[in-house]
């Protein structure tokens, strides 16, 4: 008789965990406030306010919101000076966004492989995807996991690399206490729905630099000058800005996302602790200096070698019908027809070759490694953890029934 579940048995867990986005009443007051001063977009100083709250919240001196973060990504590129032909190296392990900044803004994915222990870019393989074009690194946090900043700052300094911190997955991580966001030249936040702080949609970037910040506002902006008139626009962009309403519903989100934040990693390292000690499971690799992890995704990695080389995706299969929702997580960037059909439209890119391209730690986590929770999983009580690592050893100890 047959005990997984995928084979018929009884699942470990037949209830839902936590849903969300969280809906704080707190919220709806705010929100109340907005709509009743008429002031819903355009410098609206309940923008101005969050902004400001964001910044000192987050370590920086300044802060500027925008529609999306993919958005935002691209008003820092532009605001640096990346435009056509220039190189900007990225991780292929992230969401697509993160290419779709560069490109927008004219310039080339560059894509250099990742560590194998963090999935973040790897510092030690950035100095052989350097050349004469090369403008910046786009860093990605990936998960949450915060990268090694100390040598991607240092290898950036030496070749004076613009350095743009992709943080949509890391609100309120830190290393050494210090926050992410903060280490490069700027560091972009998302806002979107599944994001760890959301009004549905948004992005946000944070700079200590006062000049880069005011170019990042001609493209938020319209192209306009900070300062100049409203039909004077010196830049090619469009209106980039959020909406009061979403600062309204971000300005409450930046007192409780951080104590949920605090949960979340609470679940995370006791999740971590047990899968660790399973054979042929480990997790994402936390360096000691990290001392906040966002774990907007709670990554582990299968070895199938322990499991009678039955193939990740069977394991994940079998884990879902336990009730379980883990899911195998991104495919490498430049796989996607989205960034292969780039080099037929936009002559820079031509000879790329992505379709050409393989980056054996990418292909490895993607194809057979990666196991991946998402950050409401982690938001629920001991217990719900608990049912996760049941059903691990569970499927583990029957994986026999998965040999076809
Ligand atoms: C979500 C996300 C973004 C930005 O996404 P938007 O949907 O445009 O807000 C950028 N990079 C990464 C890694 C993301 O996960």
């Amino acid at each position: 008789m047959s005990v997984l579940a995928l084979n018929g048995g009884k699942p470990v867990r037949k209830s839902d965990f936590p849903k969300w986005p969280i809906k704080n009443e707190k919220e709806i007051i705010k929100l109340k406030e907005v709509w009743e001063s008429g002031k819903w977009g355009v410098y609206s100083e309940y923008t101005k306010e969050f902004e400001e709250k964001f910044a000192k919240k987050f370590g920086a001196k300044y802060a500027l919101s925008a529609v999306n973060g993919t958005t935002s990504m691209w008003i820092a590129l532009r605001a640096a000076g990346v435009g056509l032909g220039d190189e900007v190296i990225i991780p292929p392990y992230t969401f697509i966004a993160t290419a779709v900044a560069v490109l927008l803004a004219n310039a080339v994915p560059v894509f250099c492989d990742i560590d194998s222990e963090t999935y973040n870019i790897n510092p030690d393989k950035i100095e052989e995807k350097i050349t004469s074009k090369t403008k910046a690194i786009i860093p990605v946090h990936i998960g949450g996991m915060p990268c090694d900043m100390e040598n991607i700052m240092r290898i950036a300094k030496k070749h004076n690399l613009f350095v743009l911190e992709d943080a949509a997955q890391a609100h309120y991580s830190s290393i050494n206490n210090k926050m992410i966001g903060t280490f490069g030249d700027i560091g972009s936040f998302s806002f979107q729905m599944s994001k760890n702080m959301t009004a549905g949609e948004g992005g946000i970037l944070i700079s200590d630099n006062a000049e880069l910040m005011d170019r990042c506002f001609s493209f938020q902006n319209c192209g306009r000058i900070k300062g100049g008139a409203w039909y004077e626009h010196s830049y090619l962009a469009a209106n980039n800005r959020m909406t009061a309403f979403q600062s309204a519903v971000l300005m409450e989100q930046l007192e409780f996302c951080e104590e949920i934040t605090r949960k979340r990693e609470k679940n995370a390292l006791y999740l971590a602790k047990n899968i660790s000690e399973i054979e042929g499971l480990t997790c994402q690799k936390r360096s000691e200096k990290i001392t906040s992890a966002a774990y907007h995704l709670f990554i582990f990695r299968y070895n199938k070698k322990y499991f009678k080389n039955v193939h990740r995706d069977i394991f994940i299969k079998a884990l879902n019908a336990e009730g379980i929702p883990v899911s195998s997580g991104y495919i490498p960037l430049y796989k996607f027809e989205a960034i292969q059909r780039t080099e037929k439209e936009y002559p820079w890119l031509n000879g790329r070759e992505y379709n050409k391209l393989y980056l054996p730690v990418c292909e490895n986590a993607c194809y057979e490694e990666s196991i991946w929770l998402y950050q409401n999983v982690l938001l629920g009580e001991k217990s719900d953890i608990d049912d996760i690592i049941e059903a691990i050893i569970k499927v583990k100890n029957n994986i026999d029934e998965l040999i076809k």
